[in-house]
């Protein structure tokens, strides 16, 4: 067995390995590389006595199947196991997470360590949570019993190309009847019908709640339409919904918005668009695109028809009467309702009182209304409400299911927690930075590709002015131990989303000292990148004057020290605070107030008007009637300060 393999394995270095293993009485040559296996196992057996816990485990074990929940208590864990609690538990710190014994640890962690006792870990999927996504819930739904329901919207495009003057257009101009006079409530979606057929669009502001959504395997969105700015061209958040339409099979239409400007310039739209693969339909593409003015209502009626026509196609579908299940979209806190959450329903119907349960956050529906502030007693597919009766905040893009009781409900939500939980404790060992060049390297690694680009359109959102964010690698899958060899070289840091890292990579990244961090929320994963930015950024101090005061005598003159006396002209003084000295107008050197008198008698400050007398430390010789300004140094708040031009 090669040295290195064997210290890899005992996870030290062949320096440690070495040492260790001649203070344990076997004789190595120094030269050597290689050393036979007997004594290599009776090596591994003397240092590490818990490799043989581990192997004898493996051996009974025989690779045996166990069957584990999404989350379990260690103590169970260890039962199931047949390990003492305490092995389990040392195992559980080597691979980073930090569990006592009553506490819960997911399935990945769990499958991770007892992969490492040699046991093929499966999931139970529990009862209360076989429910899956909506999309499982969907696809359970007898054909016949399904029902066409109205499409589901977003406008997407780059900044400033017209989104919110076109969701506003759209609204104004084709609320239904019934609802007109009503006044308008902002839940995150709203329903219009054009020619009697009702459209759902979302308005949710930005793409934040779309990468959440995305990063927590939501889906709501049937069509995307993508704003182009007639003036504007294609710019590269343009360039993002076309990837994301892709990478979610999202039909796409395009509307050239802006139309009524002077400068508008269609046909280049559609060259751009046409070179980043959206082909229009005149020029023998597949895509829908429809010119039009959201600021004057030109052409929005014949998107809204485009729209209606493309779901005619789709045919997108649901069952009213089936299994109740929703998306949140939004949700906030109320000071007078409490948990505040918009879903919308995309299969089976929500009625008041039914028990809810989505994500970590459950109850019953006390009150639901919709986009015109309307109380509603039920909610049929595509429809959106905002709903209160929950018993804490949902996060966007939780799922929202029904169930026969309030107890069941909250089973769901609190293995909903509990999973979070669990997952939150996942591997994590801190953000390093680069301060010689304050720069942030990292190696992204993500589930799937939309995670990942929904990581880099977050990161990009972190660029400043003073640290460089350096992506240096990226890739989807598992971390390994390529990946930890390429942040060793890269003095990078490895961020992993929704993913896992095997024993051995982990093993690997404590050798090589490069540090690993597991996200399962996007916005999490940024704020840790956001403070790793803020402790490199230098503090920036404010020097506030906060008086003056003029001197008018000099009473002792000692190396480093004076002791003078004045009057306050302006403001304050106060004691400890530093001061600038000017003569004529002019800066001569500065000081520090040690010692503040006034009457004779220790004074912290002395005001504007009143006498005094100090003792300075400074390097200048202070003379009658200089002037002190004396300074106070506040330390900023440090913030991210943009690099936009
Ligand atoms: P968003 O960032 O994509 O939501 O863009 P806004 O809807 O806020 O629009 C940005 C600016 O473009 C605003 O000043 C709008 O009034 C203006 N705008 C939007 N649509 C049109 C349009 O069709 N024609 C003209 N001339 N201006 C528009």
């Amino acid at each position: 067995m090669n040295i290195s393999s064997l210290s890899q394995q005992l996870n030290i270095s062949v320096k440690e390995l070495r040492q260790r293993a001649s203070e344990a009485g076997f004789n190595i040559s120094p030269r050597a590389r290689k050393i036979d296996n007997i004594l290599a196992n009776k090596i591994i057996t003397s240092l590490q006595p818990q490799t043989v816990i581990k192997k004898e485990a493996a051996a009974a074990a025989l690779a045996k199947k166990i069957k584990v929940g999404e989350v379990i208590s260690v103590r169970d864990f260890a039962g199931i196991l047949g390990l003492p609690a305490t092995v389990v538990i040392k195992s559980l710190i080597d691979n980073g997470v930090m569990a006592s014994l009553n506490e819960q640890i997911d399935f990945d962690t769990a499958s991770i360590v007892g992969g490492e006792f040699g046991f093929e870990v499966e999931i139970e999927k529990s009862t209360t949570s076989n429910l899956g996504t909506v999309a499982e819930i969907l696809a359970k739904e007898k054909e016949e019993d399904r029902v066409t329901r109205a499409p589901i919207a977003a406008v997407m495009g780059h900044v400033d190309h017209g989104k919110t003057k076109l969701l506003d257009t759209i609204r104004k101009a084709n609320v239904m009847a019934t609802e007109s006079g009503a006044i308008t409530q902002h839940i995150g979606a709203y329903q219009v019908e054009y020619k009697s057929k009702p459209i759902t669009f979302l308005d949710t502001p930005g793409h934040e709640s779309f990468a959440a959504m995305r990063a927590r395997g939501a889906n709501v969105t049937d069509i995307i339409v993508l704003v182009v700015a007639a003036d504007d061209g294609v710019k590269p958040q343009t360039l993002e919904v076309i990837n994301r339409a892709k990478l979610t099979k999202t039909p796409l239409i395009v509307a050239i918005n802006k139309i009524d400007l002077p400068d508008a310039n269609q046909e280049l739209v559609k060259k751009q668009l046409a070179d980043a693969g959206v082909l229009p339909e005149e020029w023998g593409g597949k895509t829908v695109f429809v010119p039009i003015s959201a600021k004057q209502n030109i052409g929005v009626d014949k998107l809204l028809e485009m729209i209606l026509l493309l779901a005619e196609v789709e045919d997108f579908k649901a069952n009213p009467v089936g299994t109740t299940a929703g998306t949140v979209i939004e949700s906030h806190l109320s000071k007078t309702q409490g948990p505040v959450a918009s879903v919308i329903i995309q299969n089976g119907t929500l009625k008041i009182s039914d028990f809810v349960a989505a994500g970590a956050a459950f109850g019953k529906v006390r009150n639901m209304i919709d986009e015109h502030g309307k109380s509603k007693k039920i909610a049929t597919p595509s429809t959106p409400v905002r709903i209160t009766g929950l018993s804490s905040l949902p996060e966007v893009g939780d799922i929202l299911l029904t169930f026969s009781s309030v107890p069941e409900a909250q089973n769901k939500a609190k293995l909903a927690m509990l999973t979070q939980r669990a997952k939150r404790m996942a591997y994590k060992t801190g953000i390093s930075a680069d301060s010689e060049n304050q720069q942030l390297n990292l190696l992204i690694k993500a589930d799937t590709n939309g995670s990942l680009e929904a990581i880099e359109q977050e990161l990009q959102k972190l660029e400043n002015k003073d640290v460089v964010i350096k992506i240096i690698s990226k890739g989807i899958g598992d971390i390994n131990d390529t990946d930890i060899l390429d942040a060793e070289s890269g003095k990078a840091t490895i961020l992993g989303f929704h993913n896992k890292i095997s024993p051995q990579a982990q093993a690997l990244a404590k050798q090589k000292k490069v540090n690993v961090d597991i996200y399962q929320i996007i916005y999490e994963l940024t704020e840790d990148v956001t403070s790793a930015i803020l402790d490199l950024i230098l503090p920036e101090v404010e020097q506030i004057i906060i008086g003056e005061a003029k001197i008018l005598a000099v009473f002792a003159t000692e190396k480093s020290s004076m002791i003078i006396g004045g009057v306050v002209k302006k403001g304050k003084i106060d004691l400890n605070k530093k001061f600038v000295v000017l003569r004529a107008g002019e800066e001569i050197g500065t000081g520090k107030i040690s010692e503040l008198q006034h009457n004779k008698i220790d004074a912290k400050e002395v005001i504007e008007g009143k006498e005094f007398g100090m003792r300075v430390s400074t390097k200048v010789k202070i003379a009658k009637s200089d002037i002190l300004r004396v300074i106070e140094e506040k330390i900023k708040e440090k913030k991210l300060r943009s690099s936009a031009k």
